[in-house]
């Protein structure tokens, strides 16, 4: 069964049949290049300090086939940008989660992050000149970019906090401080960074201290400290850097949108983002039960004389994984239907939904088909660990599950409380009218 012959029939009145052709090349590239190319990427990274310089030789071969089957920055949905693939935030959801079953084909496509998210902000937010300077070259694929908005000292998930110094002198801004979790900062071809910080610390409204500046990678003044691990993998050469600021100078047109617009940019940036990890993350999930399957049917390792899918609580992890992806699948569709049908400030609550449960949903699942490996399933004859590592950050990355999940009980709460009250004290006066019409002497338990 192609890829669009399994769209959720839910999802399928939305989805062109432009999007269905395209879904299923991009599904056929994922399985027959992709994933086959995963273990080419690692082995021509190699080891040491050389996986910092090394741009694999497989990424931009894939790359050139990706282009020629059309298939690149399919992301920028059609709705909100005229630069992109043009599809919709729903196709694109479907495209995605094909594409997160392997480690480059994201970027082997020109979906990946955070060059997305950088990508929209320079599309929404750019003016003509910066979009020719940093838009074009990576809609082209040609360099890449980092977001650099965590620092070290502070409690970032309060963006508030956000302490890095830029302050105007002349016709110059000086930045003074320190990142750290910069995505992308260790690839050769990151050439621009979009870097948070603060140009008015005093401003009694705390969401209008903070602004976007662009700055180039190399710039004097900044360091690369070093690059951080996530549980071990160095994720090179992408990276997560530890970056300080010391009097790093950029012109005034270095500045986004204006100053004290920074907390408008995020905004604006993590909302279909924040999706596209959802959606690559169901990819993920569909992976490791793939994979779990394929190990509870080898006949070569049975335990108790008969192979692990006839043992019944192994195949409840499958119906149980099944059902629970299938669900996670249509929260994330419903979000980019939201999307398409407004915009991201529209569809808040569906996408904190789909950033909050994909993540918990998939780690489930991958830790099920790790624990039907055995041994094997934490080592690296298996994708298994490193999607378990990969995903595992998404529960903070882009903000932690319990900021999410504070806003959302806020917002859920604040809008229906009163409404909820009205009508459970109308419904208990109403029984008890119709009790007593009805000649009963009792009151209502409602
Ligand atoms: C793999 C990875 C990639 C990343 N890439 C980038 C990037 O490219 N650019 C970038 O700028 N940042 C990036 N980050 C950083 C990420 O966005 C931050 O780590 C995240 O926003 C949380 O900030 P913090 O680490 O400072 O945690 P803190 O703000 O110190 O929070 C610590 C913990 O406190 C708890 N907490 C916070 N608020 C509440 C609350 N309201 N109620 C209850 N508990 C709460 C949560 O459990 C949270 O995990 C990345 C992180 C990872 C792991």
């Amino acid at each position: 069964m192609s890829a669009s012959t399994r769209i959720p029939p839910i999802a399928q009145p939305f989805v062109s049949e432009r999007a269905k052709k395209t879904l299923d090349l991009v599904e056929e590239f994922v399985e027959k290049d992709c994933i086959p190319g995963d273990a080419v990427f690692s082995a021509e990274l190699g080891e040491g300090e050389k996986r910092w310089q090394t741009t694999p030789i497989i990424m931009e071969q894939l790359k050139e086939k990706a282009k020629k089957l059309g298939l690149w920055n399919m992301f920028l949905s059609k709705t909100h940008f005229k630069q992109g693939a043009g599809f919709s935030n729903l196709e694109y959801g479907l495209m995605a989660e094909l594409l997160g079953k392997s480690k480059i084909a994201s970027e082997a496509t020109n979906n990946a992050a955070p060059d997305t998210g950088n990508m929209e902000v320079l599309a929404k937010y750019g003016n003509d000149a910066q979009k020719q300077q940093w838009l074009v070259p990576l809609l082209e694929g040609k360099i890449r970019s980092a977001f650099l908005m965590t620092e070290p000292d502070v409690a970032s998930s309060d963006a508030t906090n956000i302490e890095l110094d830029i302050r105007r002198e002349g016709n110059e801004y000086v930045l003074n401080g320190s990142k750290w979790w910069s995505s992308g900062a260790g690839d050769p071809r990151c050439q621009i960074y979009l870097v948070m910080g603060k140009t008015d610390p005093n401003n009694s409204d705390t969401y209008k201290q903070q602004s976007v500046v662009l700055v180039p990678a190399g710039t004097r003044g900044i360091t690369v400290n070093r690059m951080l691990h996530v549980y071990g993998y160095d994720d090179a050469p992408h990276g997560h850097g530890h970056i300080t600021f010391e009097n790093v100078r950029v012109p005034l047109s270095a500045m986004v949108l204006g100053e004290g617009r920074g907390f408008e940019i995020i905004q604006g940036r993590l909302g279909p983002g924040r999706i596209h990890h959802a959606m690559r993350t169901i990819g993920a999930a569909e992976k490791a039960l793939e994979w779990m399957i394929n190990r509870i049917n080898d006949d070569k390792k049975q335990t108790f004389g008969k192979p692990l899918a006839s043992h019944g609580v192994i195949l409840e992890w499958v119906a149980k994984s099944r059902i629970e992806v299938d669900s996670a699948r249509l929260i994330v569709l419903n979000a980019a239907i939201k999307i398409d049908q407004g915009d991201a400030k529209s569809a808040l609550k569906e996408i904190a939904q789909a950033k909050v449960l994909v993540p918990q949903t998939a780690l489930t699942i991958i830790d099920r088909a790790i624990q039907s490996y055995g041994a094997a399933g934490v080592c690296q004859d298996t994708p298994l660990a490193y999607l378990w590592a990969g995903i595992r950050t998404l529960r903070i990355a882009d903000g932690p599950d319990e900021v999410h999940l504070q806003q959302l009980g806020r917002r859920e709460n604040r809008s229906r409380k009163d409404a909820i009250a009205a009508k459970l004290k109308w419904q208990r006066e109403e029984s008890d009218r119709l009790l007593s019409a009805a000649g009963f002497k009792i009151k209502s338990h409602l």
